[in-house]
């Protein structure tokens, strides 16, 4: 048993005489896991003040998942001494309201990893979750994807879901620097099965539907890890994620070298759709309201801006393609309005791809459709894109990191959320990391 373990301190280290938490083991549990430790296996010692029904982190540990890891090191659980627990973690309570709170250290059931969390970024999406408007969103959760981190305990091994089109970047190792695509399908739906399993109809996204990783260390399946090449430093390696999104826009819209390409909506997705269209040799003219933004796509490369709120900004648009109209038009805003300015500008024959998440009814002009012989194209998450994003960046094809406009410790990560939702032209993106001090 032990030589399957890697152990400097084990999880318990914060058990002891002011933890309660031992003294609530059995003796029969408790004796396992001091046996366990003598010969170095990693146990833990979660806390179960934080545990509870309404407590999805604290679920995690109840007796019976303590129980299930201790069983589990017995039969192969791993872990460095890099891990501490309790972890320091921010956590959206209701909409608009949330906390830096201490949480036991979660554990990696079969065929998962913990990873210990070097940096990990902001996305909309977590703001969505922070203001109340990202539907999918249970309170209270931690948020939060674009990380990068270090795999410092990995659970019993269990078969790998592997799908058609996904990659699997196997073997994973304690010590591995790892990114995140947050989607986990469920493996047996129509497009799980047919190559399309990020449109999966059960989908389930860390940071979502499970705890995701503004905290010290959280816990993934190992097929959603990715290994950051040697050569990209964290900060850059956490832009992958949105940079993928970008790819699989990219993708969807079948964009290359003869393109003209109009994003709608320069915020950090559509900037990330830019920097990849650029890799691919397209034209893009950036549209934004906001006169920032809108430099900003300039200083990234855009071969033209266009402010969308001046009057004769789809004249101007026109003027830029020699009358034809952009062959691409990516929407990255989400607004009836944008949508059906999309669908008018394109040029007859071109590719509308749909980014911007829309809850609200949109009406098409069936005669534009068809007049046009449009294809209209939805781009969700990551359709195994995610290999192409990190090579884009370690090739310098694409080089995201003048997005990273905010650089905070993770205990101003509602600071950042407000910034973002107040101020949106004086932030791009914003890089939390739990050992940065206020
Ligand atoms: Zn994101
Ligand atoms: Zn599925």
């Amino acid at each position: 048993m032990a030589s399957t373990v890697l152990c400097g301190k084990p999880f318990g280290e914060a058990s002891g005489p002011d933890n309660p938490v031992g003294d609530r083991r059995s003796t029969t549990t408790r004796d396992r896991i001091v046996a366990a430790t003598t010969e170095g296996v990693a146990a833990t010692a979660g806390s179960r003040e934080d545990s509870g029904p309404d407590n999805p982190v604290g679920d995690r540990r109840s007796t019976t998942a303590r129980d299930r890891i201790v069983a589990a090191t017995t039969e192969g659980v791993v872990a460095t001494g890099r891990v501490q627990t309790p972890m320091r973690a921010f956590r959206i309570l209701a909409a608009k309201t949330a906390e830096i709170v201490d949480l036991p250290t979660p554990e990696p059931g079969p065929g998962e990893a913990l990873v210990k969390v070097h940096v990990c970024g902001l996305c909309g999406s977590d703001l969505h979750a922070y203001e109340g408007t990202q539907p999918f969103f249970r309170y209270p959760e931690i948020p939060g994807h674009e990380m990068v981190g270090e795999i410092v305990a990995i659970g019993p091994p269990r078969e790998l879901l592997r799908l058609p089109n996904r990659p699997i970047d196997e073997p994973w190792r304690i010590g591995d620097r790892v990114t995140l695509d947050p989607a986990m399908p469920c493996g047996h739906c129509f497009p799980c099965r047919t190559g399309r399993y990020n449109c999966c109809v059960n989908l389930r996204v860390l940071s979502v539907h499970a705890p995701g990783a503004l905290a010290e260390f959280f816990v993934a399946p190992l097929e959603c890890l990715f290994h950051v090449p040697d050569a990209l430093d964290d900060e850059i390696a956490s832009l992958a994620e949105p940079v993928s999104i970008g790819c699989e826009a990219n993708n969807r819209g079948r964009i290359g070298p003869d393109d003209t390409v109009a994003i709608i909506g320069a915020g950090a997705i559509g900037l990330c759709v830019q920097l990849v269209a650029q890799a691919r040799g397209a034209r893009v003219i950036a549209c934004d309201l906001s006169p920032e933004r809108l430099a900003f796509a300039a200083k990234l490369g855009a071969f033209a801006t266009v402010n969308a709120g001046e009057s004769d900004a789809a004249a101007r648009i026109a003027e830029l393609t020699g009358g034809d109209g952009p062959s691409v038009v990516v929407e990255a805003v989400g607004k009836p309005a944008t949508i059906r300015q999309a669908l008018d500008l394109v040029a007859a024959s071109g590719r509308v791809v749909l980014l911007g998440l829309c809850r609200d009814e949109v009406t098409i002009p069936g005669s534009v459709m068809v007049r046009k012989e449009l294809d209209f194209l939805g781009s969700r998450l990551h359709g195994g894109t995610f290999p192409q994003a990190l090579n884009l960046i370690a090739t310098s094809a694409v080089d995201p990191r003048p997005l990273i406009t905010h650089r905070l410790p993770l205990d101003r990560t509602e600071e950042a959320l407000k910034l973002m939702a107040e101020h949106p032209g004086d932030i791009v993106k914003a890089t939390l990391n739990a050992e940065r001090r206020i």
